[in-house]
């Protein structure tokens, strides 16, 4: 194992070697900064990232290069969330601008027992601009034991003016055959392993939970037979589809959204197919249906329908009406009658 690697194992931290190498090595040069922006896609690891390096801000272990030690005071009560000097914000929620500027009030707070106070606000993408806003004083002019960690999908919807300000940390995708090695090492049997470390896309959390429990596979199966009656029918069929859709899945964003991600892992692996490729497909349980399809539909029309739903997914975060969003994608989908 590299010098990298076994650092990241230190912290025992699944993937992301350069992300820990980089706080690890700022923390020991006392370089830290005041404020970071760690993006990367939900059940990556991110918010696992922002309460290691508290852990490691907050340590009392002897030598800097045993930070995090895991086992004194402030590592166990940072780990389990529950230290008086961590502040936690925004899970699940799109916080307003009073909760920001209440997080901000709490953060300048000189600290109860540890060296910093440290602030983790996640999904700060959700917060309208204004209350991302309220940021800027704190970031522009921090008290000398505050560190502020924000979170974010990605940093598209973060102020440019925040951005500038933090540390930008961006978390990849981790690659499968480690997500692989994992989910064995907890007893996955070596094909399940596969199928898990292919849908994860990289999210080690994912993959973790839903080892655990299987929900999100129950809603994928669900939302595969949900596309392929609709591929089997007219377009009139494909209609009553979206309409029995949005009103189970619909009515909640964030479930549509995981359809929408099913499906677009789905056609790209139809897309895949239609053009030979000899990359292994996403949905490795699904090769017989996989090839049909391709042997039904043109490259064009799987291109269409992995474009489709991706616009689908975009019109979503914009606000589009559910509804209509939906009758459009299955429309778009190439049916028996097209
Ligand atoms: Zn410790």
């Amino acid at each position: 194992m590299n010098e990298v690697a076994a650092a990241a194992e230190n912290w025992r931290i699944i993937g992301h070697e350069w992300a820990v190498g980089f706080l690890r090595r700022s923390l020991l040069h006392g370089r830290n900064r005041h404020a970071y922006l760690i993006t990367g896609s939900p059940a990556l690891g991110k918010t696992r990232l922002a309460l290691t390096y508290a852990m490691a801000l907050n340590c009392v272990a002897e030598a800097p290069a045993q930070r995090p030690c895991f086992s004194c005071r402030a590592c166990r009560a940072i780990d389990s969330r529950n230290h008086p000097d961590l502040i936690l914000a925004g899970a699940e929620a799109q916080l307003k601008i009073d909760e920001i500027r209440n997080v901000l009030r709490l953060l300048a707070l000189k600290p109860y027992s540890a060296r910093y106070r440290v602030a983790i606000i996640e999904d700060i993408q959700l917060a309208a601009p204004l209350a991302q806003d309220a940021l800027l004083k704190t970031l522009e002019e921090p008290a000398s034991h505050a560190v502020l960690i924000l979170l974010a999908t990605s940093t598209e919807r973060v102020l440019p003016t925040i951005r500038s300000r933090a540390q930008h940390i961006p978390l990849r995708p981790i690659p499968q055959n480690q997500i692989r090695t994992r989910l064995a090492a907890r007893g996955c049997e070596e094909e399940r392993a596969d199928l898990l470390a292919r849908l994860s896309g990289g999210r080690i959390g994912w993959a973790l939970s839903t080892l655990e429990d299987e929900t999100p596979l129950a809603f994928r199966h669900d939302m595969l037979e949900t596309l392929g009656e609709a591929l089997a029918g007219t377009r009139l069929s494909r209609l009553k589809s979206a309409d029995k859709l949005s009103r189970g899945a619909g009515r909640d964003k964030a479930l549509l959204r995981n359809a929408l991600e099913v499906w677009q892992s789905f056609w790209r692996d139809v897309l895949l197919q239609c053009c030979d490729s000899p990359v292994k497909p996403c949905n490795i349980d699904r090769r017989e249906e996989i090839s049909q399809l391709a042997g039904r539909v043109s490259v064009g029309q799987a291109l269409a329908s992995l474009a489709a739903t991706g616009a689908c997914l975009r019109a979503l975060d914009t606000n589009a009406n559910p509804r209509l969003a939906l009758d459009a994608l299955f429309l778009a989908y190439p049916g028996l009658d097209d």
